[in-house]
């Protein structure tokens, strides 16, 4: 098995432990484990200011070997916690896993793994633990995933060593069927398609990296999403599968912008136009800097929309007119689209709480 720890559950001292007595429960069940860490707590970010604080635009291979560290730190904490617990553990990184990836350095894609050591490591009864979110460069050089990449290294790690699945651990124990902090009836789904899923990541949602759902789709792999301080193979499994009929889950994304007629889109990059609309388009700010500091001559519109998941709502007018009635309930000049298996409404960005519930309760609480 692969299991996955993000940042949070690794955040000081006391938690490693806890998941290095995690790790060791699951291999006294019998299982090869291989462990996947984020960098401790907020690292990546604080690695990250400290060079900005020396450079506007620090060179991208002097930046992938500073970020990388920070999963080092806690690959090789989590080993010593768990040879202090009396199993054997060996850390790897990202290199010494065999996660090769192109040259596109602080973004790079895995081309190919290869994880020899790892296998040996294992076929000697050790626990391997992964340096998460880095590889190295067919030309030797240290590279990094982009944000949040330790999702997929986990997958890309699960296909290549043909393990069972990849359990992705974190602070939430498992997938709801809308935000459960902003949704109190929210239910946590016991399996989800990759499909759905990917939907639900794509729409805003954050439980899961799109882009490793995007590989354990490619790759065949499955995936449990579940708490760190719940037991192993409690949560919600998420499966190889096409977007659902019914409708699974509502996802928001609150990091949109509208950007009105009239403007130049063949300046824009084509990866942050969500959509156009009516010649304005729909911009994802969510790898962009803080909208004041774009420099336009038209105010950027902050807005967001209020994604629902199934293919019913494409291809049922009833389902998609019982969405569209629940939208006009809480959102004033709402604009909405129904494709691709899923129905999206766009809003002002105070509307958003208000939509989430509704569309919610006419489409999931009455199921
Ligand atoms: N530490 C990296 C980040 O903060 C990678 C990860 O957490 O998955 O983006
Ligand atoms: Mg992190």
């Amino acid at each position: 098995m692969v299991q996955k720890y993000g940042g949070s559950s690794v955040a000081d001292v006391g938690r490693i432990q806890a998941v290095a007595q995690r790790v060791v429960e699951t291999r006294r069940t019998g299982v090869d484990v291989v462990v996947v860490v984020s960098a401790m707590g907020n690292t990546t970010n604080e690695l990250l200011s400290l060079a900005s604080e020396i450079s506007g635009n620090p060179g991208r291979r002097e930046l992938d070997l500073l970020i990388s560290v920070g999963e080092r730190v806690s690959m090789t904490l989590l080993a010593m916690a768990i040879q202090e617990l009396g199993e054997p553990a060996q850390s790897f990184t990202g290199s010494q896993s065999g996660i090769m990836t192109d040259t596109h350095h602080v973004a790079a894609q895995v081309l190919e793994v290869r994880p020899h050591r790892i296998r040996r490591a294992l076929d000697e009864g050790q626990i391997a633990i992964v340096a998460g979110f880095q590889g190295v460069s067919l030309t030797g050089e240290v590279t990094t995933l982009g944000r949040g990449g330790s999702d997929t290294t986990a997958v890309v790690l699960t296909a290549a060593l043909g393990a069972e699945y990849c359990e992705i651990c974190s602070d939430v124990d498992g997938v709801y069927t809308a935000d459960p902090r902003k949704i109190p009836e929210a239910k946590r789904m016991d399996t989800l398609s990759l499909g759905s899923a990917i939907q639900m990541a794509n729409s805003g949602a954050k439980v899961l990296l799109a882009e490793a759902l995007e590989q354990a789709e490619a790759r065949g792999v499955t995936l449990m999403a579940g708490a760190t301080n719940k037991p192993s193979g409690t949560g919600t499994r998420v499966v190889p599968g096409d977007v659902s009929n019914e409708v699974v889950g509502i996802a928001r994304d609150n990091e949109l912008y509208l950007l009105p007629s009239g403007i130049d889109l063949s300046s824009l990059s084509g990866s942050i136009v969500a959509r156009i609309l009516n010649g304005s388009a729909l911009i994802n700010a969510r790898n962009l800097p803080p909208a004041d500091s774009w420099s336009l001559k038209i105010e950027p519109v902050p807005v967001s929309t209020v994604s629902a998941i199934g293919k019913s709502l494409v291809t049922n007018p009833a389902i998609t007119e019982r969405a569209i009635q629940a939208v006009k309930q809480n959102a004033e000049n709402p604009v909405w689209w129904s494709t691709n298996g899923q129905f999206t409404a766009m809003i002002k960005r105070g509307e958003a709480d208000g939509v989430e519930r509704s569309l919610h309760t006419a489409l999931i609480s009455t199921n």
